[in-house]
């Protein structure tokens, strides 16, 4: 057992974490004004192989293993964790077309798509089905040459932003193997978008109803087979949770650098505050559940790309830890920051913001329950 990383994973990690500081961090609480993110990020972050990070080599791609993609996730994070979970639905949506995609589709858009000049986002949520999603209800009807989409998909991250929609819909009858995937691409007759959500955290991202009203797509747009659309929406999840778990470490650990840095300056009753004994359990509890957080998650992005059986579970108990973890962490190192922990120019108030959501999204941490109970139950 290797507990290390290897050399190139720490260049990865090294490279994200550069990138991040130089183009991404001083300008994350402008983006969480404007409300978007300049599409200039993206082409500029794809040069370095990100745009497609699991995508295969043979498809154009990075071919990166899940766990070289959480030190992705982490180091981007530490500058701004809205950015990088973006980056992760983008990939979540790539990794799928390269699955299942046509030949004629994976030449189409993944080229486009490994450039990042074609944004994606995953479509599932409807505003009747969250955590129940195969009770979705958009339908996707056959027409003489392809389908036509219609119902709502709710809180989708890029919604009239994105420039392809990998959308969720049901081909046959209620329950998940009634449900297929398609692509949409911006521009569709027939899609359309709701008003941009006022929100918590998150705010650089861009989140909107995704309206479907007959929208017509062709053939060629349907991944893989009809009927196994869920199943595909599932694979993509169980990666996609692994980054936003790392997308919470790595914004906690910036919070957690700045607030060591933050304790050693600020005076209090005549010494720096991180002479207090309590506060210093304080710290070293925070840097053992990081740590502890660390080895589950990079343990279960391991046991995804080998593929063992209890790797979703696995998948789904590290979200619920790590994004726990995470939270538990930003909102110990805003109250260490006192007053100014709550000011926006200390930067710890809008971690605390971005982080909470990770427990709700990609499954809620109590779905993740509700799987590892599956998992213990059943073992
Ligand atoms: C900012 C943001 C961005 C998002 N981006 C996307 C996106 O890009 N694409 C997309 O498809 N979706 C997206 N979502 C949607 C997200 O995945 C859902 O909000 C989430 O799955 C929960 O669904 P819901 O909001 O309908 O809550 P509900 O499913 O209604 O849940 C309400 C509460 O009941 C609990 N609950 C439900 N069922 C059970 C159960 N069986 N046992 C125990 N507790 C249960 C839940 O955990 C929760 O606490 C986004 C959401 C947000 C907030």
């Amino acid at each position: 057992m290797d507990f290390a990383l290897t050399e190139e994973q720490t260049a990865i990690f090294d490279m994200a974490q550069a990138f991040g500081a130089e183009h991404i961090a001083p300008f994350a609480r402008q983006w969480e004004a404007d409300g978007t993110i300049p599409k200039e990020l993206w082409t500029a972050i794809a040069e370095l192989g990100f745009g497609g990070l699991y995508v295969s080599e043979d498809s154009g791609g990075s071919g990166l293993s899940r766990l070289d993609a959480t030190l992705v996730f982490e180091a981007l994070s530490q500058s701004c964790a809205s950015v990088a979970a973006f980056l992760s639905i983008h990939n979540m949506c790539a990794r799928m077309i390269d699955n299942f995609g046509s030949d004629a589709m994976k030449a189409d858009l993944l080229p486009r798509a490994m450039t990042m000049e074609t944004v994606l986002s995953y479509c599932l949520t409807e505003p009747g089905s969250g955590s129940d999603a195969a009770a979705l209800k958009t339908k996707a009807v056959e027409t003489g040459n392809g389908y036509a989409l219609t119902g709502t998909k709710a809180f989708i991250s890029g919604g009239g932003y994105s420039d392809g929609y990998i959308v969720m819909a049901r081909t046959g009858d209620d329950g998940p193997k009634g449900i297929s995937a398609f692509y949409v691409p911006e521009g569709a007759e027939g899609l359309s978008f709701g008003g941009l959500e006022d929100k918590m955290g998150w705010r650089s991202q861009p989140t909107r109803q995704v309206q479907l009203d007959n929208c017509n797509i062709t053939k060629g747009d349907l991944l893989g087979e009809t009927g196994k659309g869920f199943t595909y929406a599932m694979m993509g999840l169980d990666g996609g949770r692994l980054n936003i778990a790392a997308c919470s470490l790595g914004a906690a650990q910036s919070a957690l650098d700045q607030t060591v840095a933050y304790m050693g300056e600020r005076k209090a009753f005549g010494k720096s505050i991180d002479q207090f004994q309590g506060l210093q359990f304080r710290l070293a509890d925070m840097e053992i559940e990081m740590q502890a957080a660390r080895v589950f998650l990079r343990q279960a992005a391991w046991k995804l790309d080998n593929k063992t059986p209890d790797a979703s579970a696995f998948c789904a108990m590290a979200k619920k830890h790590v994004t726990e973890v995470g939270s538990r962490v930003a909102d110990q190192c805003l109250q260490l920051h006192g007053g100014y922990g709550y000011l926006a120019d200390y930067g710890i108030e809008k971690i605390v913001r971005d982080l909470r959501v990770h427990q709700i999204l990609e499954g809620t941490n109590e779905i993740m329950r509700v799987l590892t109970a599956r998992h213990v139950l059943t073992k």
